[in-house]
């Protein structure tokens, strides 16, 4: 939407064929429904948050960042504010309303918008763009340009179905394999059922591959039917995946009380079991873990509920805390790419002008978004890099269009 506004806005004849019903079908379900549209994080952090590939976008940062991207969003009737993490949302405006006024500003820009359209060819003369033809018609729709922006294959019910890697490998671009990146981990224990539902906030998650500890991150997680999810599991995710490819044994360790160190954490289990000598170990767990954690615990402590604090032994209290400190179990895998919240890999960016997103083996050929091999952690920066190479995309290809 964003590279067929620019392109419209330019002045050119544009058409934007759309798989679904509407375009946007994913920006109206991201962050939550609050749609994280970006981060107030200085250029060279960001760049970093998309690894070894990030300095692909520099170029296209560089003519359209976090500014810009605000300022632009405030004049189509959508203002921003800064969150926790610098994370910037909506300010009152929910993520499908954003998909809306995008589509609304797009067409305000001249944009003439094809719904239920899935584009199943891009066709070639010569090696420039003739143009492409829909699935189930052979009705061919002649341009000069094609900006491709199908996104990754992820939420396939969003319209991101993988289209952009057939359509551009037909056509001579390389694919770096892809794969679900931010996605839920599967996670092998018997109490999962106990704590579905349950969200843990401001606790460590750390994981351990084949018993080394391989990375660590703070902040909010929740338990599944299935496993764990949520910001620092989905951060996590990207080093299981990893190691889930290579068959490595991985395991997740969770920190609950992560401000207090071993000493500390013991001080305080000292003072509470004599702070209340007569209350139940279940009523003094109360003071330590949200309710739904406390009969996993006390399963896997094996202290009677009711043993009143005054009794609870120096080795009970030492287990006690090695298991808050270390609430451990087995990840068995990771959820289909389907559930992933970014696909890695795509389009591989040897193959493209980072000053422009002009394919470099097809002329007049564009890239945009996650259909290229980018992709980076959460905290707005996905939606960034889809709306600033959206931007450059729409600008090159109405430039070459003479
Ligand atoms: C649940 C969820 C939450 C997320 N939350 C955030 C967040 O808060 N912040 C953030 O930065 N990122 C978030 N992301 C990631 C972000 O949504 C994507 O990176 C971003 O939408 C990519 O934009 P895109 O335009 O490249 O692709 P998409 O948004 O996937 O759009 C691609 C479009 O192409 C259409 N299409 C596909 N194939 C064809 C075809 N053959 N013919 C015609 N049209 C086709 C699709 O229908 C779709 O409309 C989230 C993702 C998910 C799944």
């Amino acid at each position: 939407m964003m590279a067929a506004g620019q392109a419209a806005l330019h002045g050119k004849s544009v058409l934007l064929l759309e798989k679904m019903q509407h375009p946007g079908l994913k920006l109206g379900i991201t962050g939550k429904g609050r749609c994280n549209l970006t981060n107030q994080t200085e250029i060279e952090d960001f760049l970093r948050r998309f690894g070894k590939n990030g300095r692909f976008l520099k170029p296209a940062f560089h003519i359209f960042f976090v500014d810009q991207l605000r300022s632009f969003l405030s004049s189509i009737g959508i203002p921003t504010k800064i969150e926790r993490g610098n994370r910037i949302f909506p300010d009152g405006v929910p993520a499908p309303r954003v998909s809306r006024t995008l589509k609304n500003w797009v067409i305000d820009s001249g944009v003439i918008i094809k719904t239920h359209s899935p584009v199943s060819k891009i066709l070639i003369n010569n090696g420039k763009i003739e143009g492409v033809k829909l699935a189930g018609s052979e009705t061919v729709i002649h341009a000069n340009n094609v900006i491709l922006a199908t996104g990754g294959t992820s939420y396939p019910r969003t319209g991101s179905t993988g289209d952009g890697y057939l359509l551009a490998a037909e056509i001579g671009h390389r694919i770096i394999d892809p794969q679900p990146s931010l996605v839920p981990l599967e996670i092998d224990t018997p109490f999962l059922a106990k704590i579905d539902g349950l969200t843990l906030k401001n606790v460590t998650a750390s994981v351990w591959i084949n018993s080394k500890k391989a990375a660590r991150e703070f902040g909010e997680m929740s338990f599944t039917e299935f496993g764990v999810t949520g910001p620092i599991i989905l951060t996590l995710s990207k080093i299981v995946v990893e190691a889930v490819k290579h068959n490595k044994s991985i395991q997740l360790s969770i920190d609950l009380k992560p401000a207090l160190d071993h000493r500390q954490l013991d001080r305080r289990l000292l003072r509470d079991f004599h702070q209340f000598p007569n209350m139940s170990f279940h009523n003094i767990l109360k003071k330590l873990l949200p309710s739904q954690l406390i009969p996993v615990c006390l399963q896997q402590l094996k202290i009677p509920a009711q043993k009143p604090g005054s009794q609870i032994t120096g080795e009970e209290r030492k287990h006690l805390r090695l298991w808050l400190k270390d609430f451990h179990f087995t990840v068995s895998g990771h959820r289909p790419i389907d559930e992933a919240i970014i696909t890695s890999g795509g389009i591989d960016l040897q193959e493209v002008h980072s000053k422009t997103m002009e394919s470099r083996i097809i002329k007049n050929l564009y890239f945009a978004g996650e259909v290229l091999d980018i992709d980076a952690d959460t905290g707005g920066y996905n939606l960034q890099a889809a709306f600033s190479t959206g931007f450059l995309a729409g600008i090159s290809a109405s430039q070459t269009l003479n």
